[in-house]
């Protein structure tokens, strides 16, 4: 198993940490020549409950994972933004920070290239200022759903913000990053990403509302109360996920319009029956019910997690599966074999995370049968024919921070 399945990981935290350090100015130095002015790290994240309700303007409840992007940064004051990331091939990239507007970088230089352009857009680097030197390595799974971008976009922004003191709160870097991958890299992603990997706390999941950025963190410290939580990357990617994806928002935003409401948030759960009745076309009842429920349901999740009493969330996570797969239609046979199969095999509960189609599945288990668990989940995709799927553990990790000094 990838990741820190052992009890003692929390501990072994500061020696990563220094590890990491050490290896990111290393790296700046062999690629850039002289030192880092410091090491930044961002995290990935997994979202335990709240799927496909981000642009209902509704709830979301993403806690940051182990796994991080590091930035080695050193200003430049002559304008030259030089970006070297030691998990692709190609070398180093150099773009004038100055002239940079969308389309002027490719692939992954985008990501960090456009939260340049997005300090600027918003007049906090003026002149020649903006230059910076980054080396960029991390450990988050790229493209498993786990928000390898917007790990990679915050650290650069965390980076930066200390390089020019521009001394902008977290919910400020989160929306300049998101406004970086919507406009300069070209993904409609929602906040969700970079407030968690911006704004979560060790042992908490933040529960957030999407609509104002309320945030609050909310304890789900899983080692205390000897529980784990893995994350199961089916390492499926179906192709049809994109154009998917573009028909429930769509499907969402005219359900909306229907009801009268200026988004989905905001049909109350007591009211759910009359709003499926009043819906002229049935197609649309579904999603209905699938968002005004996983709302209720990421709810349902903080008030059990406030009472001190998380294994109870096993089977609202169930349930949000069984509403993502029947009502939204957006899960898949590996991720559907995942919750089964785990469940089958004692787990607390299941449900598969991020946008569907693929990706990842998040499976809550008591601590002692952890191990067992995943060997099932293994055995399950071995015997159905599939990839063997990869597993992590998602320990509540801190967001965005300084690493040294
Ligand atoms: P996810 O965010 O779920 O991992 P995305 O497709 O949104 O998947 O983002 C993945 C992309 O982000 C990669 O294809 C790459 O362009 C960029 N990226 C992420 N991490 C790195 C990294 N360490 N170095 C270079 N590019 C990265
Ligand atoms: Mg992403």
């Amino acid at each position: 198993m990838n990741g820190p399945l052992d009890p003692e990981a929390g501990a072994e935290a500061e020696a990563l940490n220094a590890a990491q350090t050490a290896e990111a100015a290393e790296g700046f130095r062999a690629v850039h020549g002289g030192e880092p002015t410091g090491i930044w790290a961002a995290p990935g994240r997994v979202n335990l409950i709240g799927e496909h309700t981000d642009y209902n303007d509704g709830f979301v409840m993403p806690l940051a994972l182990p796994h991080t992007t590091r930035v080695a940064a050193a200003r430049r004051d002559d304008g030259v933004l030089g970006l070297h990331s030691a998990d692709v091939s190609g070398g180093t990239v150099r773009l004038p920070a100055e002239k940079l507007a969308p389309g002027t970088a490719d692939g992954w230089a985008a990501y960090p290239a456009g939260v340049v352009w997005a300090l600027r857009e918003a007049g906090l680097l003026s002149g020649r200022e903006g230059g910076a030197d980054l080396y960029i390595r991390s450990d988050v799974p790229t493209g498993a759903g786990l928000s390898s971008s917007a790990a990679l976009e915050v650290a650069t922004a965390v980076a930066l913000n200390d390089l020019y003191g521009l001394g902008l709160a977290p919910e400020r870097i989160a929306r300049l990053c998101q406004r970086a991958e919507n406009e300069f890299v070209g993904v409609p992603c929602g906040i969700m990403d970079q407030m968690a990997s911006a704004c979560c706390t060790a042992g908490h999941a933040l529960h957030l509302d999407t609509r104002d950025l309320a945030a609050r963190q909310v304890p789900f410290d899983l080692a205390a109360a000897g529980l784990r939580l893995l994350v199961v990357d089916t390492r499926v990617k179906h192709a049809l996920g994109d154009g998917e994806y573009a028909r429930r928002r769509a499907g969402c935003e005219e359900a909306a319009a229907a009801l009268g409401v200026a988004a989905l948030r905001d049909v109350p759960y007591g009211e759910l029956d009359t709003a499926l009745a009043g819906l002229a076309d049935p197609a649309l009842r579904p999603l209905v019910r699938h968002v005004v429920t996983e709302n209720r349901r990421v709810e349902e999740v903080v008030g059990l997690l406030d009472a001190g009493d998380p294994r109870s969330i096993g089977p609202v996570l169930t349930a949000g599966h069984a509403s993502l797969r029947d009502d939204f239609a957006v899960s898949c046979p590996e991720l559907d074999l995942v919750v089964e199969t785990a469940n089958a095999a004692g787990a607390l509960g299941a449900r598969m995370t991020g946008g569907g189609f693929g990706g990842s599945a998040v499976v809550l288990v008591e601590a002692a049968g952890a191990e067992e668990v995943g060997a099932e989940v293994a055995d399950a995709f071995d015997a159905a024919g599939h990839p063997a799927p990869r597993l992590f553990e998602a320990v509540p990790s801190t967001g965005a921070r300084r690493l040294d000094g």
